[in-house]
């Protein structure tokens, strides 16, 4: 979410690439026609990290003293725990390095779960953490909003997780339940929502803690590698898609092929539209039919827009290419009632000419993210359908180098820290 463009100085004329992705990554991604996940295995090691200790500075236990029996359970686990400690990785300040240090490990309050972290992906907008360029961060702060991991510990007031149940954190960290978009059962735009990784301490530990409503449950068949990356690029873009009126058969252009472009080249032909992928080169084609689509436009070689227009116009653009020009240059490209959405937003502000979205009827619009309820749905869909996301794999302790291959768009196209390794 509201990843800005070119923090790594690539020029705006790269319309093709999406938050992880490179023109300078040599090669295709992967030969595996499955379009299996891609997993880059590395060796453990703590080279280059700063190894500190820190406390934790939030979560404390509130546990009741109701004498049941899940207090009983409860207290129990707590002093199974106590004085155990955990690797987390972590920002002390803005523009901070990595700090892999060793916690303890949190307790669950009312309402929240204690999530075993099994893997967490690196998302664009963890560079907010780093880099201090989000209001109200507090530090020190683990970030991490892509958790596929396991209940580790239920707080109080939590009926619906149990300890061992599978479970995904994401981007929406919880809601209020009580402001007016609450009330109307819109938990996205919950006035009070708060941002997994940002508000609280997120994925890149051991354990973390996470509320309870904004838990999802992974279907078996996914690892939880796989499962992180869906809990925010994943249910971006699968989410943007299903709610933007288009109907079978219809033509949705994704536009950039990169983290979340190559789920949204995948989402959007298992949803039954005329897939369409956009981007800039020859080169992508083969991994973009590989991906689902059904046509390949090279920005590159001619006038994009003009050849959605040869196809009957896009009823959906899903501009995920950080890149202000050549999104505006898209609008050109929509049918009538037309929709252009943008899920990730460039730096530059869109320069749109009003005419063609009057005598149209077209939209320009944003899309945030989704609910955690939202993110199940992208897991079961993506479990159901096939839909893998490909990621590079690193062990916690190289977070720093890990995070640089994000940060760097070298990604294919996402990077997953893993705790098992
Ligand atoms: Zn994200
Ligand atoms: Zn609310």
């Amino acid at each position: 979410m509201f990843r800005p463009q070119h923090h790594d100085g690539e020029s705006h004329d790269d319309a093709d690439r999406d938050f992880n992705e490179s023109v300078q990554c040599d090669g295709p991604p992967s030969s595996d026609s499955t379009i299996l996940a891609i997993l880059l295995e590395y060796s453990l090691s703590n080279e280059g990290v700063q190894i500190t200790s820190s406390e934790v500075l939030e979560n404390p236990t509130d546990a009741a003293s109701l004498p049941n029996n899940g207090q009983l359970q409860s207290r129990k686990s707590k002093e199974h725990f106590m004085n155990k400690k955990m690797k987390a990785a972590q920002i002390s300040k803005p523009g901070g390095e990595w700090e892999l240090v060793e916690r303890d490990i949190p307790e669950p309050g009312a309402g929240q779960v204690r999530v075993k972290v099994e893997a967490c992906g690196i998302c664009h907008s963890d560079m907010f953490v780093k880099e201090g360029l989000w209001p109200g961060l507090q530090y020190p702060r683990v970030p991490g909003h892509e958790v596929g991991g396991r209940v580790d510990a239920v707080g109080d007031n939590v009926r619906e997780w149990k300890k061992g149940q599978r479970v995904g954190v994401g981007w929406h960290g919880g809601h209020c339940f009580v402001c007016a978009q609450c009330k109307r059962g819109d938990f996205a735009m919950c006035v009070n929502r708060k941002v997994t990784g940002f508000d609280s301490d997120g994925g890149y530990a051991e354990y973390m803690i996470a509320r309870a409503e904004a838990l999802a449950a992974i279907p078996d068949e996914l690892p939880a590698e796989e499962a992180g990356p869906f809990m925010c690029a994943g249910v971006t873009v699968y989410n943007a898609l299903r709610n933007s009126g288009a109907r079978g058969g219809e033509v949705v252009a994704v536009h950039g092929i990169g983290g979340l472009g190559h789920l949204g080249v995948q989402y959007a032909r298992q949803m039954g539209f005329k897939t369409v992928a956009l981007g800039r080169g020859k080169d992508k084609e083969p991994l973009a039919k590989k991906l689902g689509a059904h046509r390949y436009i090279d920005s590159d070689a001619g006038d994009a827009a003009a050849e959605l227009q040869k196809l009957g116009g896009a009823h959906v653009i899903l501009a995920t290419a950080p890149n202000a020009k050549a999104i505006s240059a898209l609008v050109d490209g929509l049918s009538a009632d037309g929709k252009l959405l943008v899920p990730a937003a460039p730096n530059e502000p869109l320069a749109v000419s009003m005419m063609p979205l009057i005598a149209g009827r077209r939209l320009v619009a944003g899309w945030y993210s989704g609910t955690a309820k939202d993110s199940q749905d992208t897991l079961e869909f993506s479990a159901l359908a096939g839909v893998h996301p490909m990621i590079e794999k690193y062990p916690l302790g190289r977070v720093a180098e890990a995070y640089e291959q994000m940060h760097s768009g070298k990604a294919r196209f996402r990077v997953v820290l893993s705790m098992d390794v």
